[in-house]
């Protein structure tokens, strides 16, 4: 097992055949949580997206590893199958499946196995119970109708339940109210303390941050990382806003 779970070295990433992210580098270690903050549009998204292997976003220069292995050129479906999970920023609606059995699904791919019905709904349970959601919304469609703090919760939902190595948070807080940013982070302290994942969190807020470890904090403007500290860079970066950095950005 690799100390180092995520190496990004000198990651170029264009949409569209638009350069987005001009040369990343950023190493995760196993159990550790670093932040990303940055101006709309800097690319944060956008770095999640490659993570993930979403087939927009191409990676034109630069390597990604994950365990130990380059995963630059791998398909979404199999680096979720090897424990790269994101929460997406606007959660999809999927009409005719249901949130249990879509996360049944994906935890049975990850698993590489069946799971009886009883123990699923066993540990779904549980983790319903930590973001105070009914039973009821298992066997709802997913995200359709659902509040935007529902669908954030579904999210949560799926991280407590698919319990991946490296998970990343895009915005999962944003739009919230005080509650449920509090049961959101409840649900990501419990991750962090149980499953001793490694989280990458996108956030324009500290208020998810204020329960959470966090190891290191990165400041990404105009599809550069520009700045990188411990967690005390956040309180830092909330007094100072983030005109300094692109300044710096701009001219350094
Ligand atoms: P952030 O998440 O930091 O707000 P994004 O990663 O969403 O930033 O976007 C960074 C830049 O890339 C923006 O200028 C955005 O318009 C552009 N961009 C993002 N996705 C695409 C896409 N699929 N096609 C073209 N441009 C895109
Ligand atoms: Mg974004």
């Amino acid at each position: 097992m690799a100390e180092q779970l995520l190496q990004i070295n000198g990651l170029k990433v264009s949409a569209e055949d638009k350069e987005i992210l001009h040369g990343i580098d950023l190493t995760v270690n196993r159990g550790e949580t670093h932040v990303l903050m940055g101006p709309n549009g800097a690319g944060k998204s956008t770095l999640g997206y490659a993570l993930m292997g979403n087939p927009n976003y191409m990676a034109t220069q630069g390597s990604i590893r994950f365990d130990g292995k380059d995963i630059t050129e791998e398909a979404a479906d199999k680096r979720a199958k090897e424990g790269i999970f994101l929460s997406f920023q606007n959660p999809l609606e999927v009409p005719g499946i249901s949130l249990g059995s879509f996360i049944r699904s994906a935890l049975e791919q990850r698993r590489g196995e069946k799971l009886r019905l009883w123990d699923f709904r066993r540990e779904m349970k549980k983790a319903m119970d930590v973001l105070q959601m009914e039973e009821s919304y298992g066997d709802r469609d997913l995200n359709v109708g659902f509040s935007g703090g529902e669908k954030k919760k579904a999210e949560i939902l799926q991280l407590l339940m698919l319990r991946p190595t490296l998970a990343i948070l895009d915005e999962t807080d944003s739009g919230l109210d005080v509650d449920a940013v509090r049961t959101v982070s409840r649900g990501v302290e419990e991750y962090q303390k149980n499953e001793k994942g490694s989280l990458l969190i996108i956030t324009h807020s500290t208020k998810i941050l204020e329960a959470l470890k966090v190891d290191y904090t990165h400041v990404m403007v105009d599809g550069r990382i520009v700045a990188t500290g411990d967690g005390s860079l956040v309180e830092e970066i909330n007094a100072k806003g983030f005109e300094a950095y692109c300044r710096e950005a701009i001219h350094g």
